[in-house]
Protein backbone atom coordinates (compact mmCIF):
# COMPACT_ATOMS: atom_id res chain seq x y z
CA UNK A 1 0.00 0.00 0.00
CA UNK A 2 1.53 3.47 -0.58
CA UNK A 3 1.87 6.26 2.10
CA UNK A 4 -0.21 8.15 3.05
CA UNK A 5 0.21 11.46 0.35
CA UNK A 6 0.97 14.60 2.53
CA UNK A 7 4.05 15.64 4.48
CA UNK A 8 2.90 14.11 7.58
CA UNK A 9 6.94 14.33 8.76
CA UNK A 10 5.17 15.34 12.11
CA UNK A 11 7.78 17.52 13.07
CA UNK A 12 4.85 19.13 16.10
CA UNK A 13 2.60 16.70 15.58
CA UNK A 14 3.23 14.73 18.91
CA UNK A 15 0.28 12.71 19.73
CA UNK A 16 1.03 10.19 22.39
CA UNK A 17 2.03 6.81 21.49
CA UNK A 18 3.92 7.83 18.39
CA UNK A 19 1.37 9.01 16.62
CA UNK A 20 2.04 11.83 14.40
CA UNK A 21 -0.35 14.08 12.34
CA UNK A 22 0.76 16.63 10.31
CA UNK A 23 0.76 20.75 11.32
CA UNK A 24 -0.60 23.24 9.55
CA UNK A 25 1.01 26.47 9.62
CA UNK A 26 -1.46 29.33 8.86
CA UNK A 27 -0.39 32.76 8.42
CA UNK A 28 -2.90 34.88 9.68
CA UNK A 29 -5.47 35.01 12.53
CA UNK A 30 -8.55 36.27 10.83
CA UNK A 31 -11.73 34.63 10.46
CA UNK A 32 -10.69 31.94 7.34
CA UNK A 33 -7.92 30.83 9.92
CA UNK A 34 -10.57 30.29 12.00
CA UNK A 35 -12.60 28.49 10.06
CA UNK A 36 -9.90 26.09 8.68
CA UNK A 37 -8.41 25.42 12.05
CA UNK A 38 -12.74 24.26 12.87
CA UNK A 39 -12.21 21.90 9.52
CA UNK A 40 -8.90 20.52 10.07
CA UNK A 41 -10.34 19.45 13.67
CA UNK A 42 -12.20 16.05 12.76
CA UNK A 43 -9.15 14.58 11.06
CA UNK A 44 -7.03 15.63 14.07
CA UNK A 45 -5.16 17.29 11.84
CA UNK A 46 -2.72 20.18 14.37
CA UNK A 47 -2.29 23.30 13.93
CA UNK A 48 -0.21 26.35 14.37
CA UNK A 49 -0.71 30.03 14.35
CA UNK A 50 0.90 33.14 13.38
CA UNK A 51 -0.86 36.15 14.35
CA UNK A 52 -0.28 39.54 15.01
CA UNK A 53 -2.71 39.79 18.17
CA UNK A 54 -3.55 37.19 20.98
CA UNK A 55 -7.20 38.93 20.45
CA UNK A 56 -7.47 38.06 16.61
CA UNK A 57 -10.30 35.93 15.93
CA UNK A 58 -8.38 32.44 15.03
CA UNK A 59 -6.13 33.30 18.06
CA UNK A 60 -8.66 32.98 20.36
CA UNK A 61 -9.25 29.11 19.46
CA UNK A 62 -6.18 27.74 18.26
CA UNK A 63 -3.89 26.18 20.96
CA UNK A 64 -0.65 26.97 19.53
CA UNK A 65 -0.15 30.51 18.55
CA UNK A 66 2.87 32.49 17.75
CA UNK A 67 2.21 36.32 18.29
CA UNK A 68 4.42 37.71 15.56
CA UNK A 69 4.95 40.41 12.25
CA UNK A 70 4.53 38.23 9.29
CA UNK A 71 6.46 40.91 7.52
CA UNK A 72 9.55 39.99 9.43
CA UNK A 73 11.86 37.07 7.89
CA UNK A 74 12.80 35.50 10.74
CA UNK A 75 9.67 35.41 12.74
CA UNK A 76 8.36 33.73 9.73
CA UNK A 77 11.26 31.34 9.50
CA UNK A 78 10.82 30.65 13.27
CA UNK A 79 7.15 29.65 12.94
CA UNK A 80 7.57 27.48 10.03
CA UNK A 81 10.34 25.45 11.67
CA UNK A 82 7.76 23.79 13.67
CA UNK A 83 4.65 23.02 10.83
CA UNK A 84 4.69 20.63 8.24
CA UNK A 85 3.05 23.26 5.48
CA UNK A 86 2.23 26.81 5.37
CA UNK A 87 -0.97 28.51 3.97
CA UNK A 88 -2.30 31.82 4.64
CA UNK A 89 -5.77 33.56 6.13
CA UNK A 90 -4.70 36.47 3.71
CA UNK A 91 -2.19 37.15 0.87
CA UNK A 92 0.34 40.00 2.21
CA UNK A 93 3.22 37.78 3.21
CA UNK A 94 5.62 39.26 0.82
CA UNK A 95 6.54 37.40 -1.84
CA UNK A 96 10.60 37.05 -1.34
CA UNK A 97 9.88 35.73 2.38
CA UNK A 98 7.99 33.23 0.70
CA UNK A 99 10.43 32.32 -1.59
CA UNK A 100 13.19 31.80 1.57
CA UNK A 101 10.51 29.69 2.95
CA UNK A 102 10.57 27.15 0.26
CA UNK A 103 14.91 27.37 -0.22
CA UNK A 104 14.80 26.19 3.68
CA UNK A 105 12.80 23.63 2.85
CA UNK A 106 9.13 24.14 3.62
CA UNK A 107 6.34 23.60 1.43
CA UNK A 108 4.38 27.37 0.88
CA UNK A 109 0.71 26.25 -0.05
CA UNK A 110 -0.28 28.37 -2.26
CA UNK A 111 3.30 28.85 -3.44
CA UNK A 112 4.65 32.45 -3.95
CA UNK A 113 4.58 32.07 -8.02
CA UNK A 114 1.11 31.49 -7.76
CA UNK A 115 0.28 33.86 -5.09
CA UNK A 116 1.37 37.23 -6.43
CA UNK A 117 -1.26 36.90 -8.82
CA UNK A 118 -3.97 37.25 -6.11
CA UNK A 119 -1.59 40.02 -4.52
CA UNK A 120 -0.95 42.15 -7.52
CA UNK A 121 -3.72 43.30 -9.39
CA UNK A 122 -1.42 44.39 -12.28
CA UNK A 123 0.79 41.35 -12.42
CA UNK A 124 -2.71 39.39 -12.65
CA UNK A 125 -4.10 41.21 -15.31
CA UNK A 126 -0.90 40.52 -17.36
CA UNK A 127 -1.35 36.83 -16.25
CA UNK A 128 -4.77 36.54 -17.51
CA UNK A 129 -3.82 38.17 -21.00
CA UNK A 130 -1.45 35.60 -21.66
CA UNK A 131 -3.28 32.55 -20.46
CA UNK A 132 -6.86 34.02 -22.74
CA UNK A 133 -8.95 34.56 -19.83
CA UNK A 134 -11.55 37.35 -20.25
CA UNK A 135 -10.64 40.33 -18.20
CA UNK A 136 -12.18 44.16 -18.75
CA UNK A 137 -9.71 46.32 -20.76
CA UNK A 138 -7.21 47.43 -18.60
CA UNK A 139 -3.85 48.95 -18.32
CA UNK A 140 -1.31 50.38 -16.35
CA UNK A 141 -1.59 54.30 -16.18
CA UNK A 142 1.15 56.92 -14.65
CA UNK A 143 -1.01 60.08 -14.03
CA UNK A 144 -4.35 61.42 -14.71
CA UNK A 145 -3.72 62.29 -18.28
CA UNK A 146 -2.49 58.81 -18.60
CA UNK A 147 -6.13 58.47 -17.34
CA UNK A 148 -7.77 60.58 -19.44
CA UNK A 149 -5.58 58.99 -22.65
CA UNK A 150 -6.77 55.35 -21.58
CA UNK A 151 -10.86 56.17 -21.04
CA UNK A 152 -10.37 58.24 -24.56
CA UNK A 153 -8.81 54.79 -26.39
CA UNK A 154 -12.33 53.36 -24.98
CA UNK A 155 -15.66 54.86 -24.63
CA UNK A 156 -14.28 57.33 -22.64
CA UNK A 157 -14.99 58.41 -18.53
CA UNK A 158 -15.84 56.46 -16.12
CA UNK A 159 -13.50 54.29 -15.52
CA UNK A 160 -12.08 52.45 -12.75
CA UNK A 161 -8.87 53.27 -11.12
CA UNK A 162 -7.05 50.82 -8.46
CA UNK A 163 -3.79 50.19 -6.87
CA UNK A 164 -2.23 46.79 -7.96
CA UNK A 165 -1.33 46.10 -4.23
CA UNK A 166 -3.01 46.65 -0.93
CA UNK A 167 -6.94 46.82 -1.53
CA UNK A 168 -9.58 45.10 -0.14
CA UNK A 169 -13.41 45.57 0.31
CA UNK A 170 -13.24 48.35 -2.38
CA UNK A 171 -10.71 50.15 -0.84
CA UNK A 172 -8.24 50.65 -3.28
CA UNK A 173 -10.80 50.89 -5.87
CA UNK A 174 -11.75 54.46 -7.14
CA UNK A 175 -15.28 54.91 -9.89
CA UNK A 176 -13.67 58.12 -11.19
CA UNK A 177 -15.66 60.91 -13.80
CA UNK A 178 -13.32 62.88 -15.05
CA UNK A 179 -9.69 63.80 -15.52
CA UNK A 180 -10.00 66.05 -12.41
CA UNK A 181 -11.01 63.02 -10.07
CA UNK A 182 -8.06 60.61 -11.02
CA UNK A 183 -5.67 62.96 -8.58
CA UNK A 184 -5.97 60.30 -5.58
CA UNK A 185 -5.02 56.90 -6.60
CA UNK A 186 -1.66 57.72 -7.45
CA UNK A 187 -0.53 59.64 -4.30
CA UNK A 188 -0.01 56.46 -2.31
CA UNK A 189 3.33 56.10 -4.67
CA UNK A 190 1.86 52.60 -5.97
CA UNK A 191 1.61 51.80 -9.09
CA UNK A 192 -2.30 52.28 -10.78
CA UNK A 193 -4.62 49.77 -12.89
CA UNK A 194 -6.92 51.49 -15.01
CA UNK A 195 -10.04 49.61 -16.22
CA UNK A 196 -12.62 50.23 -18.07
CA UNK A 197 -16.10 50.43 -16.11
CA UNK A 198 -17.75 47.16 -16.79
CA UNK A 199 -21.59 47.04 -17.54
CA UNK A 200 -22.42 43.78 -15.57
CA UNK A 201 -25.71 42.65 -14.37
CA UNK A 202 -24.37 40.66 -11.53
CA UNK A 203 -21.25 39.63 -9.62
CA UNK A 204 -20.60 36.06 -9.53
CA UNK A 205 -17.90 33.63 -8.01
CA UNK A 206 -16.12 30.52 -9.42
CA UNK A 207 -14.73 28.51 -6.56
CA UNK A 208 -12.19 25.73 -7.02
CA UNK A 209 -10.12 23.79 -4.93
CA UNK A 210 -6.86 22.27 -6.12
CA UNK A 211 -4.03 20.15 -4.84
CA UNK A 212 -0.13 19.94 -5.45
CA UNK A 213 -0.79 16.21 -7.42
CA UNK A 214 -3.46 18.44 -9.94
CA UNK A 215 -6.56 16.79 -8.39
CA UNK A 216 -9.05 19.70 -8.68
CA UNK A 217 -12.95 20.09 -7.52
CA UNK A 218 -15.17 22.77 -8.51
CA UNK A 219 -18.20 24.34 -6.60
CA UNK A 220 -21.40 25.88 -8.06
CA UNK A 221 -21.11 29.00 -9.73
CA UNK A 222 -22.48 31.26 -6.65
CA UNK A 223 -23.75 34.66 -6.86
CA UNK A 224 -22.71 37.85 -4.73
CA UNK A 225 -24.67 40.76 -3.79
CA UNK A 226 -22.25 43.44 -2.73
CA UNK A 227 -23.61 46.41 -0.89
CA UNK A 228 -21.43 49.54 -0.50
CA UNK A 229 -18.46 47.03 -2.31
CA UNK A 230 -18.76 44.67 0.58
CA UNK A 231 -20.25 41.49 -0.17
CA UNK A 232 -23.85 41.48 1.65
CA UNK A 233 -25.35 37.66 0.70
CA UNK A 234 -23.86 34.68 -1.27
CA UNK A 235 -26.49 32.75 -3.60
CA UNK A 236 -25.69 29.49 -4.32
CA UNK A 237 -26.41 28.22 -7.07
CA UNK A 238 -26.33 31.53 -9.29
CA UNK A 239 -30.28 31.84 -9.86
CA UNK A 240 -31.15 31.29 -13.70
CA UNK A 241 -27.29 31.24 -14.19
CA UNK A 242 -27.33 29.03 -18.07
CA UNK A 243 -25.58 25.60 -17.67
CA UNK A 244 -23.53 27.04 -20.65
CA UNK A 245 -21.71 29.97 -18.85
CA UNK A 246 -21.63 28.54 -14.94
CA UNK A 247 -19.64 25.48 -16.68
CA UNK A 248 -17.48 27.84 -19.05
CA UNK A 249 -16.74 29.80 -15.31
CA UNK A 250 -15.81 26.47 -13.20
CA UNK A 251 -13.62 25.76 -16.66
CA UNK A 252 -11.99 29.10 -16.70
CA UNK A 253 -11.16 28.79 -12.69
CA UNK A 254 -9.99 25.55 -13.09
CA UNK A 255 -7.97 26.79 -16.21
CA UNK A 256 -6.49 29.47 -13.87
CA UNK A 257 -5.86 27.44 -11.20
CA UNK A 258 -3.68 24.71 -13.32
CA UNK A 259 -1.63 27.55 -15.38
CA UNK A 260 -0.86 29.27 -11.83
CA UNK A 261 -0.09 26.66 -10.15
CA UNK A 262 -2.48 27.16 -7.47
CA UNK A 263 -3.13 25.16 -4.41
CA UNK A 264 -5.87 25.04 -1.96
CA UNK A 265 -8.88 27.25 -2.48
CA UNK A 266 -8.83 29.75 -5.66
CA UNK A 267 -11.86 32.21 -6.00
CA UNK A 268 -12.02 33.69 -9.33
CA UNK A 269 -14.70 36.93 -9.00
CA UNK A 270 -16.48 37.77 -12.10
CA UNK A 271 -19.00 40.21 -13.47
CA UNK A 272 -21.49 38.65 -15.88
CA UNK A 273 -22.26 41.46 -18.33
CA UNK A 274 -25.16 43.05 -19.73
CA UNK A 275 -24.33 41.03 -23.09
CA UNK A 276 -23.69 37.72 -21.00
CA UNK A 277 -20.31 37.37 -21.46
CA UNK A 278 -18.05 36.68 -17.84
CA UNK A 279 -14.84 39.11 -17.09
CA UNK A 280 -12.58 38.00 -14.29
CA UNK A 281 -12.58 41.13 -11.60
CA UNK A 282 -9.93 39.23 -9.25
CA UNK A 283 -8.69 35.89 -7.69
CA UNK A 284 -8.73 35.17 -4.04
CA UNK A 285 -6.12 32.42 -3.08
CA UNK A 286 -7.18 31.43 0.20
CA UNK A 287 -10.99 30.17 1.37
CA UNK A 288 -13.03 33.15 0.32
CA UNK A 289 -16.39 34.54 1.84
CA UNK A 290 -18.07 33.67 -1.66
CA UNK A 291 -17.61 30.12 -0.27
CA UNK A 292 -18.80 30.38 3.29
CA UNK A 293 -22.17 28.39 2.26
CA UNK A 294 -20.18 25.17 1.78
CA UNK A 295 -19.68 24.74 5.75
CA UNK A 296 -23.21 23.79 5.55
CA UNK A 297 -24.32 23.57 2.01
CA UNK A 298 -21.89 21.33 0.39
CA UNK A 299 -20.91 17.71 1.28
CA UNK A 300 -17.27 18.97 1.66
CA UNK A 301 -16.59 22.87 2.47
CA UNK A 302 -14.07 24.94 1.22
CA UNK A 303 -12.35 25.34 4.65
CA UNK A 304 -12.37 21.19 4.59
CA UNK A 305 -11.11 20.91 0.75
CA UNK A 306 -8.45 23.97 1.87
CA UNK A 307 -6.82 21.67 4.22
CA UNK A 308 -6.37 18.53 2.35
CA UNK A 309 -5.70 20.38 -0.69
CA UNK A 310 -2.59 21.94 1.37
CA UNK A 311 -1.91 18.06 2.76
CA UNK A 312 -1.99 16.87 -0.98
CA UNK A 313 -5.13 14.32 0.19
CA UNK A 314 -7.49 13.52 -2.07
CA UNK A 315 -10.36 15.99 -2.26
CA UNK A 316 -13.86 15.89 -0.68
CA UNK A 317 -16.70 16.28 -3.28
CA UNK A 318 -18.09 19.69 -3.93
CA UNK A 319 -21.70 19.36 -4.38
CA UNK A 320 -24.40 20.53 -2.45
CA UNK A 321 -26.66 19.27 -0.31
CA UNK A 322 -29.81 21.29 -0.99
CA UNK A 323 -31.31 23.07 -4.12
CA UNK A 324 -30.32 26.43 -2.20
CA UNK A 325 -28.11 27.86 0.19
CA UNK A 326 -27.52 31.43 0.96
CA UNK A 327 -25.11 32.76 3.11
CA UNK A 328 -25.72 36.22 4.38
CA UNK A 329 -23.06 38.46 6.20
CA UNK A 330 -23.59 39.60 9.85
CA UNK A 331 -22.17 43.23 10.12
CA UNK A 332 -21.27 45.42 12.92
CA UNK A 333 -24.24 47.71 13.75
CA UNK A 334 -25.10 49.98 16.65
CA UNK A 335 -25.98 47.26 18.91
CA UNK A 336 -22.76 45.36 20.83
CA UNK A 337 -24.59 42.30 22.10
CA UNK A 338 -25.59 40.22 19.56
CA UNK A 339 -25.66 36.75 21.92
CA UNK A 340 -29.09 38.41 23.09
CA UNK A 341 -30.40 38.22 19.66
CA UNK A 342 -29.56 34.28 19.48
CA UNK A 343 -32.81 33.45 21.58
CA UNK A 344 -35.07 34.91 18.65
CA UNK A 345 -33.13 33.16 15.75
CA UNK A 346 -32.69 30.26 16.89
CA UNK A 347 -36.22 29.87 17.86
CA UNK A 348 -37.45 31.30 14.85
CA UNK A 349 -35.48 29.46 12.49
CA UNK A 350 -34.02 25.91 13.96
CA UNK A 351 -32.57 25.49 10.64
CA UNK A 352 -30.39 28.64 10.75
CA UNK A 353 -26.49 27.99 10.61
CA UNK A 354 -24.92 30.96 13.27
CA UNK A 355 -21.14 31.42 12.42
CA UNK A 356 -19.68 34.13 14.89
CA UNK A 357 -15.94 35.24 14.57
CA UNK A 358 -15.41 36.45 18.40
CA UNK A 359 -15.14 40.14 16.67
CA UNK A 360 -15.53 43.01 18.58
CA UNK A 361 -18.48 44.67 17.25
CA UNK A 362 -18.01 48.13 15.31
CA UNK A 363 -20.14 49.47 12.47
CA UNK A 364 -19.84 47.93 9.37
CA UNK A 365 -17.68 44.94 10.53
CA UNK A 366 -17.73 41.52 9.51
CA UNK A 367 -18.34 40.11 12.62
CA UNK A 368 -20.06 36.74 11.47
CA UNK A 369 -22.60 34.93 9.19
CA UNK A 370 -25.48 32.87 8.61
CA UNK A 371 -26.29 30.00 6.28
CA UNK A 372 -29.84 28.71 5.60
CA UNK A 373 -30.70 26.20 3.16
CA UNK A 374 -33.91 24.47 1.40
CA UNK A 375 -35.94 23.76 -1.47
CA UNK A 376 -37.57 27.59 -1.63
CA UNK A 377 -35.01 30.42 -3.10
CA UNK A 378 -37.51 33.12 -1.85
CA UNK A 379 -37.89 31.11 1.70
CA UNK A 380 -34.12 30.43 1.96
CA UNK A 381 -33.53 34.03 1.19
CA UNK A 382 -35.76 35.55 3.45
CA UNK A 383 -35.02 33.33 6.47
CA UNK A 384 -31.08 34.26 6.01
CA UNK A 385 -31.45 38.49 5.74
CA UNK A 386 -33.61 38.19 8.64
CA UNK A 387 -31.21 36.92 10.39
CA UNK A 388 -28.80 38.69 9.39
CA UNK A 389 -30.18 41.74 10.06
CA UNK A 390 -32.07 40.80 13.86
CA UNK A 391 -27.91 40.18 14.45
CA UNK A 392 -27.01 42.99 13.67
CA UNK A 393 -29.88 45.16 14.60
CA UNK A 394 -31.62 46.33 11.65
CA UNK A 395 -34.56 44.44 11.48
CA UNK A 396 -35.64 44.17 15.22
CA UNK A 397 -38.65 41.83 15.10
P1 LIG B 1 -11.24 44.67 -3.76
O1 LIG B 1 -9.82 44.24 -3.94
O2 LIG B 1 -11.40 45.81 -2.83
O3 LIG B 1 -12.20 43.53 -3.50
P2 LIG B 1 -12.34 44.78 -6.44
O4 LIG B 1 -11.39 44.79 -7.58
O5 LIG B 1 -13.08 43.50 -6.18
O6 LIG B 1 -11.60 45.31 -5.16
O7 LIG B 1 -13.41 45.91 -6.65
C1 LIG B 1 -14.40 46.24 -5.67
C2 LIG B 1 -15.75 46.47 -6.34
O8 LIG B 1 -15.66 47.53 -7.30
C3 LIG B 1 -16.22 45.26 -7.12
O9 LIG B 1 -16.89 44.36 -6.30
C4 LIG B 1 -17.15 45.92 -8.16
O10 LIG B 1 -18.41 46.17 -7.58
C5 LIG B 1 -16.46 47.25 -8.44
N1 LIG B 1 -15.56 47.12 -9.63
C6 LIG B 1 -14.28 46.73 -9.63
N2 LIG B 1 -13.77 46.71 -10.88
C7 LIG B 1 -14.76 47.11 -11.70
C8 LIG B 1 -14.88 47.31 -13.13
N3 LIG B 1 -13.83 47.14 -13.95
N4 LIG B 1 -16.07 47.72 -13.61
C9 LIG B 1 -17.13 47.94 -12.80
N5 LIG B 1 -17.09 47.79 -11.46
C10 LIG B 1 -15.93 47.38 -10.91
Amino acid sequence: MPAAAGPGTGSGGGYPGGVTFPVVGMVGGGQLARMTHEAGIPLGIRFKLLSDTPQDSAAQVVSDVVIGDYRDLETLRAFARGCDVITFDHEHVPTEHLRALEADGIPVRPGPDALVHAQDKGVMRARLDEIGAPSPRHRIVSDPDDVAAFAAEGDGFPVILKTVRGGYDGKGVWFVRSVEDAAAPFLAGVPVLAEEKVDYVRELAANIVRSPHGQAVAYPVVESVQVDGVCDTVIAPAPHLSEELAGEAQALALKIAAELGVTGHLAVELFETTDGRILVNELAMRPHNSGHWTQDGAVTSQFANHVRAVLDLPLGDPRPRAPWTVMANVLGGDYPDMYQAYLHCMARDPQLKIHMYGKDVKPGRKVGHVNTFGDDLEDVLERARHAAGYLRGTITE
